[in-house]
């Protein structure tokens, strides 16, 4: 048997279905995990860890399915605002936006300078960055898309119309040898200028790519406002034509004007999913954050200032004083700010719970690490989604919370051996104190540490507890064809 076993004694067991939890004792070893039994099941060995459980929760570590941790799993490995919260896997290069495979001369337009300047991006192939993430061994495991922007710029030369046959077919190229370095599929971010260009044909054309060699699909729709209904059928005839399994990124009904609409787009999520693989993500939060852009701003809805290149000292204001202060109006205030990132209040909290309650959603923080006053869904999500919407505010039972941040987005995302407690998965693992679990980041303070989460084990490995901090680097790439070819 290879490697120390530990045995966790008596602990309230959540084994990632859904199911309701159980009292039991699971025993893992090297990598693995071994057996679970009732308690008293498993034999105390000389050499075993034995770890008392009793009046903690034992989960399968938390994937968190929406993330650009693209960069800061190579630059900041230790990965402290994700694994601080029991997260053992993030899944990165969403919204159209990876690090990989493209290099630029200059700095990046937006959104991909949301990962950095042009020093961030040394990735001309998918393999070279596989390679990173070998080097900088991040406490988590990475399972990687590959951004539909991020190929445009890299076959483009003009990003703001459609993609020529040629520029189709290194895309396509670019696609397939990506998914034979260990990619996990493809992201669109139609939403944004680099990608909005792309009419159907062409995402559906790269996208059937990713589909052919078992990818998936995951998009930040062209509008998540007005005509967010019309985006939901663009992405159910895109990932139909394509035929590959398809998440409408962090869904939200955004704007006052569409406050309520949820109950117009989830009955059609839920229509599609009849007929074809469709999930979504979303953060337990009503307020989004991305670049600062024009066509945000607005004074319906509060707007701060997560970060700014020329007026750093205005980061984690809110635009209207600073407005006020200046003496111009906001789209002026925010004309002199750019570059720069913001959270948008703009979505309401019925929305925001009715997505989260949907059979088809996952949890993914769509935390921005780079920002200096980043929205606190980077340190807070998970722990936020057990403790205040499921412990406290019932919104649906812990085991639904844990399921949907485990073993449904293993399934989605087909990462195999991961999201679910049973002998022979890795040892992806969060202990956690189901009682006083509960996420502190909040918007005037949103770097701290959540509550109730004790210990945490990636790949079988301790990685982190509250007391040592980050103990190990145990994560690795993971999906696509690294589940066959792993280790
Ligand atoms: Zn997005």
């Amino acid at each position: 048997m290879a490697g120390r076993q530990t045995i966790f004694r008596g602990a309230q067991i959540y084994d990632g279905s859904g199911e309701a939890p159980w009292m039991g004792d699971v025993e893992i070893a090297g990598e693995r995990i071994i057996s679970l039994t009732p308690p008293g099941g498993i034999a105390a060995a000389t050499d075993a860890i034995e770890v008392d459980a009793a009046g903690l929760a034992l989960a399968p570590g938390f994937i968190d399915a929406h993330t650009h941790d693209d960069r800061i799993v190579l630059d900041k490995p230790d990965m402290l605002p994700k694994i601080s919260q029991g997260v053992t896997s993030v899944v990165v290069g969403n919204c159209g936006i990876s690090l990989a495979p493209v290099t630029f001369e200059a700095d990046p337009p937006a959104p991909m300078n949301l990962l950095g300047g042009r020093e961030a991006y040394q990735f001309p192939r998918f393999a070279a960055y596989a390679d990173a993430l070998r080097q900088s061994a991040p406490a988590v495991n990475v399972a990687a898309l590959i951004g539909h922007s991020a190929l445009r710029l890299a076959a483009m030369r003009d990003v703001g119309r459609k993609a020529n046959s040629a520029e189709l077919a290194e895309m396509c190229a670019l696609a397939d040898a990506a998914m034979n370095e260990g990619a996990t599929g493809f992201s669109t971010g139609l939403f944004y200028p680099t990608n909005a260009a792309a009419d159907e044909d062409e995402v559906s054309t790269i996208a059937a790519r990713f589909a052919r060699q078992g990818g998936i699909y995951a998009t930040h729709m062209r509008d998540e406002f007005d005509r967010v209904l019309d985006s939901i059928d663009e992405t159910v005839r895109t990932a139909n034509a394509a035929n590959i399994p398809v998440v409408v990124s962090h869904h939200k009904c955004a704007g006052p004007a569409n406050w309520g609409r949820t109950f117009e787009t989830l009955p059609r999520l839920e229509a599609a999913a009849a007929q074809h693989r469709v999930n979504l993500d979303v953060y337990p939060y009503a307020a989004g954050s991305t670049n600062l852009r024009m066509d945000l701003v607005t004074s319906d809805y509060p707007i701060r200032i997560s970060w700014s290149k020329p007026h750093p000292e205005m980061t984690g204001r809110e635009l209207s004083s600073i407005a006020a202060e200046w003496g111009c109006d906001l789209h002026e205030a925010a004309r002199r700010l750019d570059p720069a990132g913001a959270i948008y209040f703009q979505m309401d909290e019925a929305d925001v719970r009715r997505v989260m309650s949907s059979r088809l959603a996952m949890i993914g923080s769509d935390g921005l690490p780079h920002d200096i006053h980043p929205h606190p869904r980077l340190w807070g999500t998970f722990p936020r989604v057990i403790g205040h919407y499921a412990r406290d505010q019932k919104l649906f039972p812990v085991e639904t919370a844990i399921h949907k941040m485990t073993g449904l987005t293993a399934r989605v995302f087909n990462l195999a051996d991961r999201g679910l407690l049973k002998p022979g998965a890795f040892a992806d693992l969060v202990l956690f104190d189901p009682a006083t679990i509960i996420d502190k980041a909040t918007y005037d303070v949103p770097q701290a540490l959540s509550l109730g989460i004790a210990r945490v084990y990636v790949n079988g490995r301790l990685a982190f507890t509250p007391e040592q901090g980050v103990i190990a680097r145990a994560g690795r790439l993971i999906g696509g064809r690294n589940n066959v070819h792993g280790e």
